[in-house]
């Protein structure tokens, strides 16, 4: 419903002035947000849907404005993007992450779990992205298997030799690598075989409907099959209710994350639901 009031018409508006403005005072704030160590990670779990067991976590930016309190990504990575600060942005998540697991050490004993960290375009073809991961993993002692990127098809097309280069290095150091936002504009099923990935994410569209239209259910099932057919796991983002839980399930989808498993939470909430059970 988010698209729906979005004229595809370009008119140049009054308001898109003050926006140029505005979007200049979040640029020049953001710089300082880095140093003046404004910056949180959210962890929200991952599920085996099939096991009913925490796998992991996905790692959210968050900016804790000093006066606007906290701000989501859709705020400020679209500006970031735009000016390259999203990769400063993209390495403090990688160290934050890295020394968050490596805080873990002892919680997560010898369970399954890996936290994703959302890669941008620029990060992803930035030369020495493999080796940061390598360099910061090994500062905090945390075995590669714990570390995921996700990444969309648009973030690889500004210049997929140098992402697919970065890819295959981080898979040859154990990193994990999983494709994000499939079934939106930015996914096509030749990425599925092309890309060096273990897993899929589907977006939270295509999950929305389906308990309440069978043809959304249909799509999925045979989504999920696609993905299968691939050779790779499958995960449900944005999975909100228990009936959306259990189709899934029912259908044979790997993982699931989403508010019905638990919100974006710091980090020790995530620490806390580590090995307990989970709403069924
Ligand atoms: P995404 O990668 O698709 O992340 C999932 C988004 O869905 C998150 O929004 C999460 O809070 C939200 N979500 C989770 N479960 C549910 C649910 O059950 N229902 C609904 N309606 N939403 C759910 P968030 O944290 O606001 O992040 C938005 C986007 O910002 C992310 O979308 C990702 O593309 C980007 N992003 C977040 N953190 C980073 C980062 O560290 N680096 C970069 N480059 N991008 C990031
Ligand atoms: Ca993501
Ligand atoms: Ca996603
Ligand atoms: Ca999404």
């Amino acid at each position: 419903a988010k698209n729906l009031g979005r004229s595809n018409v370009q008119v140049f508006h009054p308001a898109m002035l003050q926006a140029t403005h505005e979007r200049f005072t979040i640029l020049e704030e953001l710089r300082q947000a880095i140093p003046a160590g404004q910056l949180r990670v959210h962890y929200q779990p991952l599920v085996s849907l099939q096991t009913s067991t925490i796998i992991g976590a996905e790692a959210l930016v968050r900016w804790n404005h000093p006066d606007r309190g906290l701000l989501y990504p859709d705020y400020f990575i679209g500006i970031a993007e735009e000016s390259g600060l999203v990769v400063d942005i993209g390495e403090w998540m990688i160290k934050a992450v890295a020394a968050q697991l490596g805080d873990w050490t002892e919680v997560l004993e010898d369970r399954d779990f890996a936290v994703r960290i959302n890669l941008s375009a620029a990060e992803s073809r930035a030369p020495g992205l493999a080796d940061l991961i390598d360099r910061t993993l090994a500062e905090h002692a945390v075995p590669a298997e714990r570390f995921i990127v996700e990444i969309t098809e648009t973030s690889l097309m500004t210049d997929p030799e140098a992402s697919s280069a970065n890819l295959l290095g981080l898979r040859k150091l154990g990193v994990g690598v999983e494709i994000d936002d499939f079934g939106t504009g930015y996914s096509s099923i030749s990425y599925l075989r092309k890309l060096p990935a273990q897993a899929v994410k589907m977006d939270s569209s295509l999950i929305q409907d389906i308990v309440s239209d069978p043809r959304q259910l249909k799509f999925v099932a045979a989504v999920l099959q696609l993905i299968e057919a691939a050779g790779l796991l499958s995960v449900a983002e944005g999975i909100e209710t228990a009936d959306q839980a259990r189709l899934l399930t029912r259908m044979g989808c790997d993982y699931g994350q989403g508010y019905f498993f638990g919100r974006p939470a710091e980090a020790s909430v995530m620490a806390g639901l580590i090995g307990k059970g989970l709403p069924s």
